[in-house]
């Protein structure tokens, strides 16, 4: 379980077998294919887990298609794009080995990888109605970490309320393996370690951007923040720290 969790998360580039539903590449031209001479290959959205109305009044149906549908396939499309122009240089590499090895000064890949990873972790971790609170080894850790897990949303909350302009919020398991919220700007991500300030694997990201929440709440962060949270599928979370132990 823990181990094929792993596995979808990674995925791989241009490998020929689709091995990653999630953030896998949507493969080389199939070798099986008769006339398999166009070579393409890249990332994929996945699909979402629900309607793109499902999450309202919280999340409006507008906001969903217009962030799932133009700016979260912007990211992969660049991606790609960022790819293609590498000749081959990240051939066999999944997404998240990727995000790790950049260096700052690598934008496309580090603004379109990181935009990929970040909104597909975005889409995974809601679920319509929300899920309840945390439980077991999680609700434990939150508690033993932060104190109790109110104690944990108020910090995440105030990670996410003082992120000046665009980025995210998250609650990673840190280098340590310890829990922690930290925060980034734009698309940066936990994952990359060369250039962030606290590197992790992130459990739970929340964005933080204002096409994320601004036409239903406009300058009212802190009340998408509050909805974001009681949207929250708690389950997906305890799963993406188990596959990290
Ligand atoms: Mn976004």
């Amino acid at each position: 379980m823990k181990k094929r969790t792993f596995i979808k998360l990674t995925g791989t580039v241009g490998a020929g077998i689709l091995v990653a539903p999630f953030l896998g590449c949507g493969s080389g031209a199939n070798p099986s294919a008769k006339n398999a001479t166009i070579q393409s290959f890249g990332f994929d959205q996945e699909p979402l887990g629900y309607n793109v109305a499902a999450l309202a009044p919280k999340i409006d149906a507008v906001t969903m298609e217009i962030h799932y549908g133009k700016h979260h396939a912007g990211y992969v499309r660049k991606l790609n794009n960022a790819l293609r122009a590498s000749n081959g240089a990240y051939d066999g590499k999944g997404l998240v080995d990727l995000l790790a090895g950049l260096a700052p000064d690598q934008t496309a890949l580090r603004n379109n990888g990181g935009g990929h990873y970040n909104h597909t972790l975005y889409w995974r971790v809601l679920t319509p109605g929300g899920a309840p609170a945390p439980e077991g080894d999680l609700k434990a850790e939150l508690e033993a970490t932060f104190g109790s897990v109110e104690a944990f949303e108020e910090e995440f909350s105030s990670a996410g309320a003082s992120r000046f302009g665009s980025g995210w919020a998250w609650l990673i398991r840190n280098s340590k393996g310890r829990l922690e919220v930290t925060s980034t700007a734009n698309q940066d991500n936990p994952l990359m370690s060369n250039i962030v300030e606290k590197p992790g694997i992130p459990l739970l990201g929340m964005d933080v951007w204002e096409h994320a929440y601004y036409l239903n709440y406009q300058n009212r962060r802190r009340d998408y923040i509050q909805s974001f949270l009681s949207l929250v599928n708690w389950d997906k979370v305890a799963l993406n720290a188990a596959a990290n132990f």
